[in-house]
């Protein structure tokens, strides 16, 4: 007697099949799909310095996705429509080298390519069983990184999809390597300043840290950590019996851009015996020219560090990265063992991305940084990275020229912040106005702050398609948009 009806079986999936078989289409219709994708990519890139920096969106561009309309297939033309018209007009162009807010993003092209071939080949990246190559390749690629900061061979570390899963891996390291359970979180000590950036705190969150008591240690005029603020509250911390854990410093602060001294943290920090953070997320991989460098100075005395090579070293969005200074703490905190995984063993000098992550299947994002590299050599990286550096010189120097303008501190990095102060009316509604004409004219693309209470604008430099002229078409749109709002007011 059959448990299933056989041949009914075999005639569904003789109809099942025929429609299965759709999710692979065959050479022809491969080739000409990947060209029409190829043509939108190129049209894109052809267009992208005429293309306005800023679009606001509208009613129209909603219209696609009002509904999934998933039963309605349309063809490769349809849907690179609906891209073109929908998704890559409105709102922010961060492709563009004119792109001067926030914290710049990149998208080297050499990185879609590797995207697409790990989709197409999608290697199972995650455990080093599955694939020994793209395991090595994301190892290889967590060494360098690890050697350019200066970290030891102990280290490990992980390709994230970001710095707030980088922050929130190294948090939950921290927590771990400090033994901290729940009964301890209120006496635990964080130390932080104003300008950490809000996915420290996200991550305390998550890691079931928001009730450990937080220091806020005061800024010099500068808005970098005041070391000896740092060392009197953790031993005043100590004094009352409370834990001092965990000290994040900011290499590259995302609102000022500014580097706090690392070094002399690391001192403290090493003698008190708290666990270093150091954010990076912007600013790590200066490090990788001589001007960076002097500046990052001490960022090897952390013990962990977070570096986001989808902004330092121009990759599309989704690349963080994460290092532990001492593996034996990452491992403790991500190890994990399931019966079915039982095939899976890993020779000890490769470690697997799952057992120092969050993630177990994850997307073979190793590719996007490996291949770049593997074609350009790094000294690309190296000279756009100080010529970010200089731009910023560049700019803040000129910009001082313009007439009313005040600046905050000369970049440690590559942001400068700035405002106009107008001899006449309110400087913080000025300098709102001017952001917002810059940004509707849309010829380049300022974001603004607030420093010391005051309405800042800013001009982050780490687009690697801004060059020179740029900076020089971005300061002659501040003096002309600055005279025509200070003639009507
Ligand atoms: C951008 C940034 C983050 C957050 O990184 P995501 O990749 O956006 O998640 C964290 N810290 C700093 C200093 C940053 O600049």
């Amino acid at each position: 007697m059959e448990t299933f009806d056989l041949s009914l079986i075999v005639s569904r999936l003789t109809q099942l099949e025929k429609e299965s078989r759709r999710l692979e289409p065959d050479s022809a219709l491969r080739k000409s799909v990947l060209k029409r994708a190829e043509q939108h990519a190129e049209e894109f890139l052809q267009n992208l310095d005429s293309m306005p920096m800023y679009v606001e969106d509208k009613k129209t561009h909603a219209a696609a996705f009002r509904s999934p309309d998933f039963d309605n297939a349309v063809d490769i033309d349809g849907a690179l429509h609906i891209l073109r018209e929908d998704v890559d007009c409105p709102g922010l162009n961060p492709a563009s080298g004119k792109h001067l807010g926030y914290i710049p993003g990149g998208g080297i092209y050499y990185s879609s390519v590797a995207d697409y071939l790990a989709a197409v080949t999608n290697r199972y990246a995650g455990v080093f069983f599955a694939s020994p190559g793209a395991v090595r390749m994301e190892n290889v690629l967590l060494r360098w990184m690890a050697e350019i900061v200066g970290y030891p061979e102990t280290a490990a570390g992980n390709l994230t999809s970001g710095g707030s899963v980088s922050n929130l891996t190294a948090v939950v390291v921290a927590r771990d390597a400090h033994e901290i359970s729940a009964k301890d979180f209120s006496r635990s000590v964080v130390y932080l300043t104003s300008q950490v950036h809000h996915s420290v705190e996200k991550a305390l969150h998550i890691a079931g840290l928001g009730e450990c008591t937080k220091r806020n240690i005061p800024c010099d005029e500068h808005f970098k950590m005041k070391p000896d603020a740092l060392e009197a509250a953790i031993v005043s911390d100590k004094k009352s019996g409370l834990h001092p854990w965990l000290v994040v410093a900011s290499a590259g602060s995302t609102d000022a851009g500014v580097v706090d001294p690392l070094a002399e943290i690391g001192e403290i920090a090493s003698h008190h015996g708290v666990w270093y953070h150091i954010d990076g997320a912007y600013g790590a991989f200066f490090t990788l020219c001589d001007e960076g460098k002097k500046i990052l100075r001490g960022i090897e005395t952390s013990d962990s560090l977070v570096m986001d090579p989808h902004k330092g070293l121009f990759l599309p969005y989704g690349s963080g990265a994460v290092l532990v200074k001492d593996r034996a703490h990452a491992l403790r905190s991500f190890s994990q063992r399931a019966n079915y995984m039982q095939d899976a063993f890993a020779p000890p000098d490769e470690l697997s991305p799952a057992d120092v992550s969050i993630e177990l299947s994850k997307h073979f994002r190793g590719l996007r940084l490996w291949l770049p590299l593997k074609l350009l050599g790094v000294a690309p990286f190296r000279a756009a990275l100080e010529e970010k550096i200089l731009l910023a010189r560049y700019f803040f120097e000129k910009i001082q020229t313009l007439p009313n303008v005040e600046v905050g501190p000369p970049p440690d990095l590559s942001v400068v912040t700035f405002r106009f102060v107008p001899l006449h009316g309110n400087a913080d509604e000025f300098n709102k106005r001017l952001a917002d004409e810059i940004r509707l004219d849309g010829k380049v693309f300022f974001s603004s702050t607030m420093l010391h209470g005051k309405f800042t604008l800013r001009c982050a430099v780490l687009a690697f398609r801004v060059h020179r002229p740029v900076i020089d078409e971005a300061l002659d749109i501040l003096r002309k948009k600055s005279e025509y709002l200070m003639r009507s007011t």
